[in-house]
């Protein structure tokens, strides 16, 4: 049985005095910013999906989904229906298409349609339960696998299975959609261009089925960044709304980024006075050495979103052996004024010093922002700002 506290009487979520000082500061321009890039790269007349999975990347669904519609995007793609719901509650109007996730049974049926919803088909299971429990005419989407051998109809079968759902009469058509695999090395850019014919002949060979297909969507973050040429009738960017598509690397340097800062403070500050056993010590001791307490551990991924120091009165200031589960142990002999209170940062810019997101990122090993964002965990308080101060 599920025991839901917030629900309870006299239960409610902790007061921001409650909590750990820990702040994750989302930039909302800067997701903006590059929503504007992919729409000029695309131009007008594209229809621009943006897929805010796994909680839009972990940046936040809701924020996210306002910031990118006002932006420029036409419609939201999503994995979460209990997400798209959230959406329609907070009064986005915008097409939202839910890719397939939730079992299709009468439930998740009748809430497809009463908010709205385009869902997507893949197989004659979920076309059988659309088709048994929807009131209609419902729009929807129909995924096909062109070679990411993952979830989708076979390319091959694809136009006799859209050609039934013309035939359903509670269906409507409204999408046909693939996500490519991109390989990497030699021969990804011809694999890429296989797969894209695999999906516009099934296209073609349903049209000759009598079947019409209002829009053809493929274009994912990595296939724009390979190429213009497979923007069809829509495109599906999800990463690439945070990561941008370096489409301007030129500019990719100075400008802003959506994780804009991760901060927390000191909670304890105290030289360290051991003398003994120094080989069994948690980390190399050193005389004089001071020693600083930030209350974010591995618990909050902050082992996974570290640059190796932390910034202290504009200082970087080095980690002292990896965060535990609570706390993470930081350097402070380089910064006697340190006190219990002051900030630290461990993403984000002070004083004259930076670490970017980029910096953590190669330092942990990680090819992308959204993937970064996905490590710090809903224990970090998110806080949104739509213009950031430069640089933090
Ligand atoms: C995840 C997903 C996308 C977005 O892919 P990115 O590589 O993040 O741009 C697009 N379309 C479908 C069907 C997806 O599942």
């Amino acid at each position: 049985m599920n025991i839901d506290l917030s629900a309870a009487p006299g239960v409610s979520a902790p007061a921001d005095a409650l909590l750990r000082p820990n702040t994750l500061t989302i930039d909302l321009d800067a997701i903006a910013e590059r929503v504007r890039e992919i729409r000029a790269a695309v131009g007008p007349g594209i229809r621009f999906f943006a897929t805010l999975k796994a909680d839009a990347y972990g940046f936040g669904v809701l924020a996210v989904a306002r910031t990118v519609i006002e932006a420029g995007a036409d419609a939201i793609s999503i994995v979460s229906l209990a997400d798209a719901v959230r959406l329609r509650e907070a009064g986005l109007t915008c097409p939202v298409l839910v890719y397939a996730g939730a079992l299709p049974d009468r439930e998740v049926v009748q809430a497809v349609e009463a908010h709205g919803l385009m869902p997507t088909l893949h197989d004659d299971s979920t076309l059988d339960a659309y088709v048994r429990h929807a009131r209609g005419p419902l729009d929807c989407a129909v995924k096909i696998d062109v070679g990411q051998e993952r979830i989708g109809v076979p390319a091959e079968r694809a136009p006799a299975f859209l050609a039934r759902i013309a035939a359903s009469g509670r269906l409507r058509l409204a999408l046909v959609n693939a996500h490519p695999y991109i390989a990497s090395g030699a021969g990804a850019l011809e694999a890429l261009q296989w797969q894209c014919a695999r999906f516009t002949e099934a296209c073609r060979a349903a049209e000759q089925l009598g079947v019409t297909i209002p829009l053809r969507v493929l274009a994912s973050s990595k296939v724009l960044r390979m190429t213009s040429a497979m923007s069809l009738d829509g495109i599906d960017p999800g990463q690439g709304l945070f990561d941008g598509l370096g489409l301007d690397s030129a500019a990719g340097q100075a400008r802003r980024w959506p994780l804009a800062c991760l901060t927390s403070r000191l909670i304890q500050v105290r030289r360290l006075e051991r003398s003994a056993f120094l080989e069994q010590a948690p980390f190399p001791l050193r005389a004089n050495m001071r020693l600083g307490i930030v209350p974010i551990g591995y618990s909050d991924g902050i082992h996974r979103a570290h640059a190796g120091c932390v910034l202290v009165h504009g200082r970087r200031s080095p980690l002292l052996a990896s965060p535990s589960l609570e706390y993470t142990r930081i350097d402070l002999t380089e910064v006697p004024g340190a006190q219990v209170g002051d900030e630290v940062v461990f993403i984000g810019a002070q004083g004259e010093e930076r670490i970017a997101p980029d910096e953590v990122m190669r330092a942990r090993g990680i090819a992308r922002l959204p993937d970064l964002m996905l490590e710090l965990k809903p224990s970090i308080a998110r806080r949104y700002v739509r213009v950031a101060s430069s640089g933090r």
